[in-house]
């Protein structure tokens, strides 16, 4: 397999199981000033079995046999990017219809308008309502599915905050889906990711929100809620002073970061990553510049954008970029990504912390990184580095992932190493 060919920066375009950027987005809630619920709920994805992405009309034909009264799939329409075709089986024919999306929703009829398409779908299940017959029976895609968020599932489970309520400051970065800011919610400083624009993108948006509304754990950047404005939407988390983890190290350096800060990070962030393992969950773009640090110095790991529930990763692809020099051999190569490409990731993450927030392989081209390791180049210890926490990174980095160590056995090993050095400096 020919990977290395199209390397750009420490990105790599690779297929992958994450195709939610082609679904539709939700329209704005009537009220939205909703008071939130005193428990929230968690969001959960609805899952599209039926969905085939992009496939000719010729392939839908082809795919839709025998040919069942009902039996039907969705496709992106070709002819028309960005709406989708509606495909079911009648009297031996396949009929094909157009579904437009218009003003945020969908509609085949201009009569009966969608949030997305699972409304849709659930709609035409119960009635025909126009068509040639109801739907009766979805024809699965073969290997990865495509998942679609509802707006308003936020709202229904608690998590809307009033747009008036926020008031948004500077602002703190730039990520993937647009503008971080510093803002005032009820008093509090809380951090408010924008997303640029209501697209496609939201549904990947939506889907890192919907992941972080079913976690909670001190060592993780905590979901406060979502506002949803027009077609504006935010995502409201506590907000984290001292910046990423990685300008932290390079910021400060050798001189202001000691070795307690060092094993607390480590220790925080593998406290985070228990968590995630303990219930399947697995991050796939741990390393320094997603994690971030407290008013009191906490590491929390954050950037779910790509963290995905294990059940629901297969090894099925389609585009996506991701971090060469932090992630596991067999998960560049084969897609496989488990707890264990993560606790890959955390060795890296462990040798910039000790390095204090240098580049992983230095002087190594970005395309032979993943060669060398394959023939097992590791790294050096950083200068100064504990030897028992090059001994982890060293574990972490096993070609063989069943002998790589859980995050659980890491936790207890730091937390022996961090008791040496006097470091318990907080309860988290
Ligand atoms: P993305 O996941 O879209 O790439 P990130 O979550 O990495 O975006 O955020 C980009 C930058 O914004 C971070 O590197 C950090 O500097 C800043 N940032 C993000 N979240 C927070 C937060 N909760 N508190 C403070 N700064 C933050
Ligand atoms: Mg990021």
């Amino acid at each position: 397999m020919n990977q290395t060919a199209s390397l750009v920066n420490h990105w790599m375009d690779l297929k992958d199981s994450f195709g939610m950027e082609r679904m539709t987005t939700s329209p704005t809630p009537p009220d939205m000033a909703l008071p939130p619920r005193p428990r929230k709920g968690e969001v959960k994805l609805n899952s599209m079995p039926w969905f085939h992405g992009k496939i000719s009309r010729d392939k839908a034909e082809e795919l839709l046999r025998p040919r069942e009264d009902g039996l039907f799939l969705v496709r992106e329409s070709t002819n028309f990017p960005g709406d989708y075709t509606l495909c079911v089986c009648w009297q031996g024919r396949v009929e094909h219809y157009r579904v437009i999306y218009k003003d945020n929703q969908l509609t085949i009829d201009e009569e009966e308008f969608f949030d997305n398409l699972s409304n849709l779908v659930e709609h035409y299940e119960k009635d025909a309502d126009g068509l040639c017959t109801m739907l009766s029976k979805p024809l699965p895609k073969a290997g990865s599915q495509e998942y679609c968020v509802d707006v308003k599932a936020f709202l229904e489970a608690g998590w809307a905050i009033p747009p008036k309520d926020v008031e948004m400051l500077e602002s703190l970065g730039k990520g993937e889906f647009g503008e971080v800011r510093l803002g005032m919610l009820r008093g509090e400083k809380v951090a408010v990711k924008v997303l640029k624009e209501q697209s496609k993108a939201a549904q990947k948006f939506l889907a890192e929100a919907s992941l972080m509304t079913s976690i909670k754990h001190p060592n993780l950047v905590q979901l406060l809620g979502v506002v949803i404005e027009g077609k504006n939407i935010y995502l409201v988390t506590e907000y984290m002073s001292k910046g990423s983890l990685l300008e932290y190290l390079r910021s400060r350096g050798r001189l202001h970061v000691t070795k307690t800060d060092q094993i607390n990070f480590a220790f925080d962030t593998c406290a985070g990553m228990v968590y995630l393992e303990r219930r399947s969950i697995i991050h796939r773009d741990l390393a320094a510049r997603n994690v971030l640090i407290s008013e009191d110095g906490v590491a929390k790991v954050a950037d779910f954008g790509l963290a995905w529930r294990e059940e629901a990763t297969t090894s099925e692809s389609s585009d996506r970029k991701l971090p060469i020099k932090w992630t596991a051999p067999e998960a560049l190569r084969k897609n496989k990504f488990s707890n264990k490409s993560d606790m890959w990731s955390f060795g890296i993450l462990l040798w910039e912390i000790y390095s204090f927030g240098r580049v992983p392989y230095p002087r190594i081209q970005l395309n032979d990184v993943l060669r060398k390791v394959e023939h097992g180049y590791v790294m050096d210890a950083p200068e100064g580095c504990p030897p028992q926490v090059y001994e982890l990174m060293k574990r972490a980095w096993n070609l063989n992932q069943d002998l790589r160590p859980t995050f659980h056995e890491v936790s207890i090993l730091l937390g022996h190493l961090r008791g040496g050095t006097g470091g318990q400096k907080k309860s988290s």
